[in-house]
């Protein structure tokens, strides 16, 4: 293994905070601790930063992908207290106070630490049924998105060219996870199908696609009040999508899934149902939740380490009795309070207050200009929900032409009902396994 060249001047000058992540918690961790007198290595095995909540409008080519991300780099290129790496963390040595890091090349670097940060993220999760996995994807990284998106085009094209003689299940869509994420994409698959494409194929009508959103839950969207649930329910069935709700897949292979007994074909099922903690708790052999999810304190350190934070989705921290959600919001106040308290501790200031969440509410799309939004005691459906909904994501993507360009791309998706990522950039499996095996009659 080769030691970090850099490690050692950070060591010997002022105090090295390392950050593992640079999503939503790891960026504010550094950009809290942009005045102090730190040196701060953050080490990502990603070059961007992603932008998850707009995930599903790559998924169902509403945007394209560079429209919500962002390089690391270029984010913190202004903070010269930051050096950014490219590597994945495979472990922490406590003991010794590093991290090790496998770097692209294949080459290993250890990194020391004064302070470290772990802000890693979370994993999907099917609930101890892996071998799911590999029939209904899930969706965290653009990569994800984008295989997404060439199935659902490529069913399309496939069904178009093979007409009656397509296979059963080639246009039906599972979307297992009624939560925010299983909700938009089904949602935004509605819109696809009955509208977008609606003219452009010649054998097929896309909008006699059925999508399917299944959840164990007796509501969709459970995080958020009965009401709200309800509309956003109501507005979806209205759309043609089927809720099919308190009833859990018992199985899922390449041609359908089992729901409570029923056999449904399928060709595209779509896992959002469950996320489980990057493996953070074994690296640093710490008390877990349920989740994976390592228990931190008021002060978002490990039981022990005064100087290791966790936070964000791999963290689990309890607040009136209950554990904080993994939302954006949480990593980013979290990420923000590490910053400043590291910062008065190596001031040799007092300690901050241990960390208070700030719920500023909860919104999600359920179809085109349809959102719900709950915030306090207001409640918002329909486009008054969408309005703020739009206001605010903007206002957080990371970069301002990202602003910009996905501000155009709605106005264009919205007022035009043109969509401008309807692209198959790679071959499919299915399509080269089954060349020559249709043909196509000469005339109707
Ligand atoms: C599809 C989807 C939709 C969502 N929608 C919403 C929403 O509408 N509103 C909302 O508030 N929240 C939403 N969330 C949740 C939100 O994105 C997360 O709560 C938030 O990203 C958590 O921030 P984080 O910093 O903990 O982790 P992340 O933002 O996931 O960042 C983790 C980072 O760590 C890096 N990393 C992981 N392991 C390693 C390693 N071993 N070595 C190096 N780097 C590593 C990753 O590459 C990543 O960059 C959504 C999530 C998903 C997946």
């Amino acid at each position: 293994m080769s030691m970090c060249p850099l490690d050692v001047a950070f060591r010997a000058e002022r105090p090295h905070v390392v950050i593992i992540g640079g999503g939503f918690g790891g960026l504010a961790t550094a950009r809290a601790l942009k005045d102090e007198p730190v040196r701060i290595t953050l080490i990502d095995r990603r070059n961007h930063h992603l932008f998850q909540p707009l995930l599903y409008q790559v998924a169902t080519a509403t945007l394209p992908p560079g429209h919500i991300a962002a390089p690391i780099r270029g984010l913190l290129k202004e903070q010269d207290n930051v050096t950014v790496v490219l590597g994945e963390v495979t472990g922490i040595l406590d003991e010794e106070s590093t991290v090790n890091v496998a770097l692209p090349e294949g080459k290993n670097l250890r990194v020391g630490y004064d302070y470290l940060v772990v802000a890693t993220g979370a994993e999907h999760s099917y609930f101890g049924r892996d071998e799911f996995a590999q029939h209904a994807p899930g969706m965290k990284t653009l990569a994800d998105a984008l295989s997404i998106r060439q199935k659902i085009l490529q069913a399309f094209e496939q069904a178009e060219a093979e007409g009656p003689l397509a296979k059963e299940g080639l246009l039906t869509f599972v979307l297992v996870g009624a939560g925010p994420t299983g909700v938009e994409i089904a949602g935004a698959l509605a819109m696809l199908t009955r509208k977008t494409l609606k003219s452009s194929f010649r054998n097929i009508d896309p909008g006699s696609a059925r999508i399917i959103l299944v959840d164990m839950a007796p509501r969709i969207l459970g995080s958020f009040e009965e009401e709200l649930s309800e509309k956003a329910r109501k507005h979806l069935e209205g759309l043609g999508v089927e809720v099919r709700l308190g009833q859990g897949i018992e199985q899922i292979d390449e041609n359908g899934v089992m729901l409570g007994g029923e056999r449904i074909a399928s060709k595209n099922v779509i896992w959002t149902a469950g996320v489980a903690a990057s493996p953070v708790g074994k690296w640093l052999k710490a008390e877990t939740d349920r989740a994976g999810r390592v228990r931190i304190q008021g002060d978002l350190t490990v039981a022990g380490h005064r100087n290791i934070f966790v936070l964000g989705d791999t963290a689990s921290l309890d607040q009136n009795g209950r554990p904080l959600p993994g939302v954006a919001q949480v990593a980013m106040q979290q990420g923000n309070y590490a910053g400043r308290l590291i910062g008065r501790r190596v001031a040799g200031q007092k300690d901050l207050p241990p960390f208070r969440y700030f719920d500023k509410g909860n919104m999600a799309v359920v179809a085109g200009r349809f959102a719900v939004v709950q915030s306090g005691k207001m409640k918002l459906s329909g486009l008054s929900g969408w309005l703020p909904w739009a206001a605010i994501h903007i206002a957080y993507l990371p970069l301002s032409n990202l602003r910009l360009s996905v501000l155009m791309q709605w106005v264009w998706t919205h007022v035009a009902g043109i969509r401008s990522s309807l692209l198959i950039s790679q071959k499919s499996h299915d399509c080269k396994q089954n060349q020559g095996a249709v043909r196509l009659k000469k005339s109707a």
